[in-house]
């Protein structure tokens, strides 16, 4: 089974409209660099989707970083799914660490946004990683089996229609990362449990991204590894030179 690789940038609370606009220039001048045989997405903020949507090359799909699992009602700050399908986003990330860790997201939260997500025709980039803690007890696969079997309780059983991403929440953002061997052994578990829960075929298809301190210098020897099939970036995808770099490293 072939996997597309893919490349996402997850940019986190950084960017305004103006910022978003000067990303997409430069990734308008270096078209030639972006495999048409790889998926390649940017995440911005809320408020910078519509313009992303707009001013992006088309070759490069936009993603929301969050989203309710509700369709509408009094949960001031949200924003819902029918509120990104106007702006025509592909993909949203959820589970991610930082709203696990800072905003109290639960495994069963992010299970119904899961569902909410496809049933809205999004394609969810669920992210699961263990901390610091878990990895020096030695929790790490419980950890990101019990997320990803959670994760997944409500998903189709359809393999194009999910993303999954292995982000160690020790190597995201502090320039550590595990070796691509070690990513590799996660992630290959990660896909076993997607197998239980997905079927055999549909798990084939499942693309796992590795996430946590990625850049253009080591991004190669991870998506070398067979179960590895992209990047999810966040600092080093802020530059577009840098993300133009990560597309041709892979
Ligand atoms: C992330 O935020 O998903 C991430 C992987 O961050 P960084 O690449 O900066 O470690």
């Amino acid at each position: 089974m072939t996997r597309r690789k893919m490349l996402v940038g997850n940019w986190k609370m950084y960017k305004t409209i103006a910022e978003t606009r000067s990303f997409a220039e430069v990734l308008g001048r270096n078209l030639g660099k972006l495999s048409a045989e790889m998926d390649f997405a940017v995440c911005p903020p809320f408020t910078a989707l519509q313009v992303a949507k707009v001013v992006l090359p088309t070759q490069v799909a936009v993603g929301a970083q969050n989203m309710h699992q509700s369709k509408n009602g009094a949960f001031t700050g949200e924003v819902a799914a029918p509120m990104l399908q106007e702006i025509g986003v592909k993909y949203v990330v959820l589970g991610h660490s930082e709203r696990r860790q800072m905003f109290a997201e639960t495994d069963e939260a992010v299970r119904d946004k899961v569902e909410a997500a496809q049933e809205a025709g999004f394609i969810p980039i669920l992210c699961v990683g263990e901390n610091d803690a878990e990895r020096n007890s030695g929790e790490t696969m419980t950890v990101v089996a019990r997320q990803t079997q959670i994760g997944l309780e409500k998903a189709r059983p359809d393999g194009d229609a999910i993303v999954i991403a292995y982000e160690p929440v020790w190597a995201i953002g502090t320039g550590k990362t595990p070796s691509p061997k070690d990513a590799e052994k996660v992630i290959a578990a990660i896909r076993e449990v997607v197998v239980v829960a997905l079927g055999e075929t549909e798990a084939a298809k499942t693309r796992i991204l590795y996430g946590g301190s990625v850049k253009p210098a080591n991004i190669a020897e991870f998506v070398a590894e067979k179960d590895i099939d992209g990047a999810l970036v966040g600092g080093a995808s802020l530059d577009p030179e840098s993300f133009v770099a990560m597309a041709e490293a892979m």
